[in-house]
């Protein structure tokens, strides 16, 4: 039987997870486990690359690996490991650093975004973290990456860097390629802007069924719809692309239809979204439950994906540092 092609994301452990995570990632993540092998790893190298607070960084790894598990992901399908406990990632990025000019970094939008959110922290692991996040891919020599539609350019940089290894040293990378969701990506509550944390615009994933009616029943929708009789378009709404996310065929059908002949108000709409959306959410927030009450199972579960994801690193770097010509000298080899 043809081996499993492999599959890498990383997740950030930077808090409460939300339902853009859970869109933009998590159930395409899920979803790909049956037909790859897959390996999620909790980035906390890129954490790191902002501001953050030592004393919780334990906890957010630890919520981080029990959201995942909660919402799908199987240990015994797939290696949820965290990345600063396998070497490799940084061996790598660093090999990669010395091939990759200056200028590709310059040029990733999310650079110069960040730089805007924090221009008291533009620091090198800022600037870097594209590279860090190609040997994350590379290390596992991953083919398919689920990403959203703004971690795009970020994988192009992978597939640039991984031609200019190959064509210095030799075929040793495959170049991966992006799977972009069913739904890429939802914006938050405010309509405008990315869903996030800092912004104040998220549903979290253990927020409880009211609190996601009070901050769903205040979101923008369809500006044009400014009295209940205005007919919309759903195709410009966030709440709409929602529903294409949480809702069955035959709601979304129905919203859409209704929407554009002002047959349902905006309230009316969300209060379907509500249910629907809290239908998916409340089984994970009871197997998240579960899963805090028994802290030795998912610390097992980060112990034997670090192991898992060790075996092919290792595997991997011999090969890098035989390209390179330091394999001899390497301590693997002792
Ligand atoms: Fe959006 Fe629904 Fe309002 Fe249409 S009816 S604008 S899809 S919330």
């Amino acid at each position: 039987m043809a081996e499993k092609k492999r599959v890498f994301s990383g997740i950030q452990p930077s808090g409460r997870l939300h339902i853009g995570n859970y869109v933009g990632a998590m159930q395409n993540m899920i979803s790909l486990q049956e037909e790859y092998s897959c390996i999620y790893g909790i980035v906390d190298y890129h954490a790191i690359t902002v501001s953050f607070n030592p004393g919780q960084m334990e906890q957010s790894i630890f919520d981080c690996a029990v959201d995942y598990i909660a919402a799908g992901i199987d240990p015994a399908k797939s290696i949820l490991m965290i990345q600063s406990t396998v070497a490799g990632h940084t061996e790598l990025a660093w090999i990669l650093n010395t091939i990759t000019p200056i200028s590709w970094l310059l040029r990733v939008p999310t650079f110069k975004e960040k730089k805007q959110q924090n221009p008291d922290y533009v620091n090198m692991g800022l600037l870097d973290y594209p590279v860090l996040m190609a040997a994350d891919i590379l290390l596992y020599r991953a083919e398919v990456v689920p990403v959203g539609d703004d971690q795009l350019p970020h994988l192009e940089l992978t597939r640039e860097i991984v031609r200019r290894f190959n064509g210095l040293f030799g075929v040793t990378f495959p170049e991966p390629k992006a799977k972009i969701g069913a739904v890429s990506r939802i914006l938050g509550l405010d309509g405008i802007n990315k869903m996030s944390k800092s912004l104040d615009n998220c549903i979290f994933l253990n927020d409880t069924k009211d609190e996601m009616w009070k901050k769903l029943s205040t979101a923008v929708t369809d500006v044009r719809r400014k009295r209940r009789t205005d007919p919309g378009n759903p195709d410009e709404c966030n709440l709409f692309t929602m529903h294409k996310a949480f809702s069955g065929k035959t709601d979304i059908e129905h919203c859409a239809r209704e929407c554009r002949v002002a047959g349902i108000g905006c309230l009316d709409c969300k209060k379907i979204l509500h249910e629907n959306m809290y239908k998916i959410l409340q089984p994970i927030q009871e197997n998240a439950a579960e899963l805090r009450k028994d802290r030795t199972y998912v610390l097992n579960a980060l112990n034997d994906g670090q192991r898992r994801a060790e075996e092919i690193a290792a595997q991997t770097m011999d090969e890098v540092y035989a390209k390179l010509g330091i394999k001899l000298y390497h301590s693997r080899l002792a």
